[in-house]
């Protein structure tokens, strides 16, 4: 199903993603080497909470996981790339960390932001995560009314492959709305021209995410941590973004 939603519920969408940019740059604050994940976890849970706003994870039970997943956020550090699953791990310097968040006002919004934990982070570690950074930016750039959903696939597969990156294609970004996962799914890559054409009122998450030297995942004995299979370092980077009569809104934008 694709949900386009009108006009009087932008302002809930902005709300969320206003709250989730919010929440993403306290706990970026706060994951100094020394922290848990549990810390982060549960900080996120109070955060969450004293919005009055309902988690998406922590009743989420998908085919693909172990669910319910009974967290609040997802932390992937280093290997780990996506649905990271906190648990009882201390931040040390250096580690690479991905915080996945998606909360609901009436109306979802998904982001998610890596960066180093403690110094500035090895070239290598910078340009992952910036190349995600840049190919979200280019399908930001490329969506609006009309564009299609081939445009955005394409915008953010091009950046990612002229990083250097080999792209694996099962998970990538969707539609949201009233709930966390909906169509259409935004491949990380794909050919101009084609899928859906957007219109004003469509919500989308667009989350390009990569490992440093291989597309192949495994899952964690936990049932919900995907590695990747090398043993590599890995980023992502999501945003919400609201399809305008103008072109493309940023919902999760984190405050400086
Ligand atoms: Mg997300
Ligand atoms: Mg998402």
């Amino acid at each position: 199903m694709i949900e386009v939603l009108s006009p009087s519920r932008w302002p809930q969408a902005r709300e969320a993603g206003a709250l989730v940019g919010h929440i993403l740059s306290t706990l970026r604050a706060r994951s100094t080497p020394g922290t848990n994940l549990l810390d982060i976890d549960r900080w996120a849970q109070t955060m969450i909470g004293e919005a009055g706003a309902l988690s998406c994870y922590v009743d989420y039970a998908p085919s693909f996981g172990r669910g319910p997943f009974g967290h609040y956020i997802c932390t992937s550090v280093n290997d780990a790339v996506l649905h990271g699953l906190p648990h009882d791990y201390t931040l040390a310097d250096g580690d690479l960390l991905s915080l996945d968040l998606a909360v609901s006002l009436g109306v979802v919004a998904d982001s998610a932001v890596s960066f180093v934990v403690g110094g500035a982070g090895s070239p290598e570690d910078v340009a992952m995560i910036e190349a995600t950074e840049r190919a979200r930016a280019a399908g930001i750039a490329a969506a609006g009314p009309g564009a299609r959903i081939g445009d955005l696939s394409h915008a953010i597969g091009s950046v990612l492959t002229e990083a250097g990156f080999s792209i694996n294609l099962d998970f990538g970004g969707h539609g949201v709305g009233s709930t966390m996962h909906q169509d259409p799914h935004i491949s990380n890559s794909g050919r101009p021209g084609r899928g859906f054409a957007l219109r004003p009122g469509l919500l989308l998450a667009l989350e390009p995410w990569v490992m440093a030297d291989t597309d192949e995942l495994v899952t964690d004995a936990d049932g919900w941590t995907l590695r990747s299979a090398t043993g590599c370092r890995t980023a992502h980077s999501e945003h919400t973004i609201l399809i305008t009569e103008d072109g493309a809104e940023i919902m999760t934008v984190q405050p400086t």
